[in-house]
């Protein structure tokens, strides 16, 4: 039984606000795999409520893993407007408490006296270091203090899981695992010493000085009162490790009410993104390099699914986080921009080749491409986008421009500039297929006000096919919530205008939505 939902004397415990799917998607299933491939046996709760819940599986021999899964509790259970999500019948919402991670952990530690929790996953790893939390409208410290967890997994973890299993089986401590934060009574050497939780608390500008120090790389240290929380840099995961991570064998079995049913077929091809958008937290959890798969590893996991039973020849996604960033992996750790750098792969080759590759596996009918794609780095190949269009797309392409306005992009870090280029180039291709691009965009950013959401309506309206007007919602860490709160842009210095009130953002999403009714 070295994974179950049911038993005892198991030596990790996990306890997720999500559903556990046996899938190299779902958070716990991975890590689950993991450890169980590193010979520890595995229980998992999920979405536990009451004490019995929480006791069913009895103590783990090592220790609790504790996350809320792919998504901040947070954001999952409020709108934009901060509206809860449980009062819109029609909401596809997934339940879980607010604060799931802190609310767990205040359960382990009342009903297991001692016992020893790891906690990890999105809402762990970007509330590792003070942050602004949209829900309190204030600065909130590490969750790391609030959770009264014994060590902190952020970003990719297995690694850094498999380590805390080992450490605690050998009856060893806890300090220095690349990947963790921990909280220590000592700084030590080599530790960059940020603004302390009550500077950036009480002042703006040190908040936006200690955005700027934000780095998975980097060894970082924050004071809080006598403590002080250390972030030991994360460390490497080479092409061969996420080889052998996806090679495990998960069954994807669902569970009924997963939320990756659509994706039971996705594959994964790498891991990171070069992208940086501000508002994006995925540079401070996956990083900002690519970890790309070998296609070897692909192709495997693409003659496995065909064997599943459920599987009807479609395979539903093969992406990462920007699927076109497949291949553009860069080993040398200058620390500058990939994006910006000349000699960053855009070729797009080892990507052409690898969907040929996939589409050919015998039994397959079609592979679709549902993730993301930065069509600015697309225009770098003709050839992708045809092949993109004419194979992987299944009747429109989804992408995100976020907004027009140059102003509004700059903040974005998003470049707008080959937008019309790339419509132009898939309109093109597609005259005969009748396959469209859908757009999706960004209201209520900082530095975005009423006329630039006009503007924004007006050349939506002409486009048509507007996907979706997200309003933006500052998350825990990023740059965009850095100017949201501080009202400063932290590269520059320089003041940023921010709409507070939510009449106005409702006004611009309204503006916007009525465009298309
Ligand atoms: S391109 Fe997508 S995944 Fe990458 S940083 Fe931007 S929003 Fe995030």
């Amino acid at each position: 039984m070295p994974i179950s939902r049911e038993g005892s004397d198991f030596d990790v415990i996990l306890v997720s606000a999500e559903y556990w799917d046996d899938h190299p998607l779902c958070p716990v299933g991975v890590i689950a795999r993991v450890l169980e491939s590193k010979g520890f046996s595995v229980g998992i709760i999920e979405k536990p409520e009451h004490d019995e819940d929480f006791t069913k599986l009895g103590s783990p021999k090592l220790f609790f893993g504790v996350t809320s899964g792919s998504i901040d509790s947070m954001l999952n259970n409020y709108t934009p407007l901060k509206r809860p999500r449980k009062d819109d019948p029609h909401a596809d919402w997934n339940p879980m408490p607010d604060r799931a991670v802190v609310a767990y952990c205040n359960a382990l530690r009342r009903l297991f006296k001692g016992c020893k929790i790891a906690i990890g996953g999105i809402e762990a790893s970007l509330r590792r270091f003070a942050h602004y939390d949209y829900w309190d409208n204030n600065v909130r410290r590490s969750i790391l203090l609030d959770s009264r967890a014994d060590v902190l997994v952020y970003g990719n973890g297995e690694k850094q899981v498999a380590e805390v299993a080992s450490r605690l089986k050998k009856g060893d401590g806890l300090a220095g695992i690349p990947g963790t934060c921990v909280i220590s009574k000592e700084l030590p050497d080599g530790f960059t010493r940020m603004p302390s939780f009550a500077e950036v608390r009480d002042d703006k500008l040190k908040f936006c000085e200690m955005q700027m120090y934000f780095s998975n790389s980097r060894a970082l240290a924050q004071a809080y009162d006598r403590n002080f929380v250390l972030q030991h840099p994360a460390p490497e995961y080479a092409p061969a490790d996420l080889d052998e991570i996806y090679a495990l064998p998960f069954s994807r079995g669902m569970h009924p009410k997963s939320q990756l049913k659509m994706a039971q077929f996705s594959v994964v091809t790498h891991r990171g993104c070069i992208g940086e958008c501000s508002f994006c937290s995925l540079t401070l959890h996956q990083g900002n390099r690519i970890i790309s798969r070998s296609e070897d590893s692909i192709i495997r996991e693409i003659e496995a699914l065909v064997n599943h039973p459920d599987f009807k020849g479609h395979v539903d996604d093969l992406g990462g986080p920007s699927a076109n960033m497949y291949g553009m992996d860069c080993t040398n750790a200058c620390g500058d921009a990939c994006l910006a750098c000349a000699t960053l792969d855009r070729s797009h080759s080892r990507l052409v080749g690898l969907m040929r590759r996939a589409r050919a596996v015998p039994r397959v009918k079609k592979v679709f491409v549902r993730s993301g794609v930065r069509f600015d780095l697309a225009m770098e190949s003709r050839e992708y986008v045809r092949e993109l269009s004419k194979h992987h797309v299944s009747g429109m392409l989804k992408i995100a421009p976020e907004h027009v306005s140059k102003r509004v992009l700059a903040l974005m870090n998003k470049d707008g500039s080959r937008f019309s280029e790339f419509c132009d180039l898939f309109n093109s291709m597609n005259k005969d297929t009748g396959q469209t691009l859908r757009y999706y965009f960004m209201v209520g950013h900082p530095g975005d006000d009423m006329q630039e959401v006009r503007m924004l309506a007006e050349r939506a309206e002409r486009l048509g096919n507007a996907e979706q007007f997200q309003l933006f919602t500052p998350t825990p860490m990023t740059l965009s919530t850095c100017m949201y709160w501080t009202g400063l842009d932290p590269r520059t210095g320089k003041a940023v205008k921010v709409t507070y009130d939510y009449a106005t953002k409702k006004k611009m999403k309204t503006a916007i939505t009525h465009t298309f009714e």
